[in-house]
């Protein structure tokens, strides 16, 4: 009885994640890539049970903390983002939140290093992160990722899930050269900025649509 629960479980959140992915396509995303993944992670793993029939809805979900788990669409639009105009192979996402976005990453790329300044929550993405047997495929580290993570650098591609008033310095210099940088940049207006490091001294940034994210803090919360 309880597997056939739990089978019947998985097979109407496959469904449901088929419908998410349907949506992410008729709202633009065109990476098959990401919808791949996408298709193939349990985004209803990352919520409170309480919450988890409406993980497949293009929702921000609460996951404690004041923080949110990042809306399907924006995932997406910033891996599809980060992976253009190709495949980066060293990704760096600051805000694991839960560890959602981190998962999906690792479908595509073989090590994606994520930090988390909230120790409950750092703690959190760490057991769904061991639960879903991605441990090995992302470095999960507990601090403030304005640092970044240097030993790790230089990054093709870097996520920031939190808005700042500007890019912290440390991030725009552990890219690689020809990397880029995804994040929101603002804080009660925010835009999605593209920014390219195309020389050792040189970032070319393009603004795009308007987002809403949580902010990005300073320093760790135990
Ligand atoms: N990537 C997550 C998004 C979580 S929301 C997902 O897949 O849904 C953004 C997260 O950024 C929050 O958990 C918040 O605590 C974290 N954050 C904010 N400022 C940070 C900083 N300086 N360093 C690391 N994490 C930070």
């Amino acid at each position: 009885m309880q597997l056939l629960t739990s089978v019947n479980l998985g097979l109407n959140s496959e469904r449901a994640r088929g419908m998410m992915i349907e949506r992410l396509r008729a709202q633009g995303i065109e990476y098959e890539p990401v919808l791949a993944a996408m298709q193939q992670v349990p985004r209803h793993i990352f919520v409170d049970q309480g919450l988890a029939s409406r993980a497949y809805e293009n929702n921000a979900l609460p996951i404690g903390y004041g923080q949110t788990i990042s809306q399907p669409f924006i995932v997406a639009r910033m891996i599809a983002l980060a992976c253009y105009p190709s495949k980066p192979q060293r990704v760096l996402e600051i805000g694991a939140g839960c560890g959602y976005q981190a998962a999906v990453l690792a479908q595509m790329i073989e090590t994606v290093h994520t930090i988390e300044r909230i120790y409950p929550l750092y703690q959190m993405a760490q057991r769904y992160l061991e639960a879903l047997g991605l441990k090995d495929r992302v470095r999960l580290k507990f601090g403030d990722g304005q640092l970044g993570w240097e030993q790790a650098a230089p990054f093709d591609a870097i996520i920031i899930a939190a808005a700042g008033k500007t890019i912290p310095q440390n991030l725009l210099h552990q890219l690689a050269i020809g990397g880029r940088l995804i994040a929101p940049i603002g804080t009660t207006e925010q835009r999605l900025a593209y920014i390219q490091r195309t020389a050792p001294n040189h970032w070319q940034k393009h603004e795009l649509e308007a987002v809403r994210f949580v902010p990005l803090k300073s320093g760790i919360q135990i």
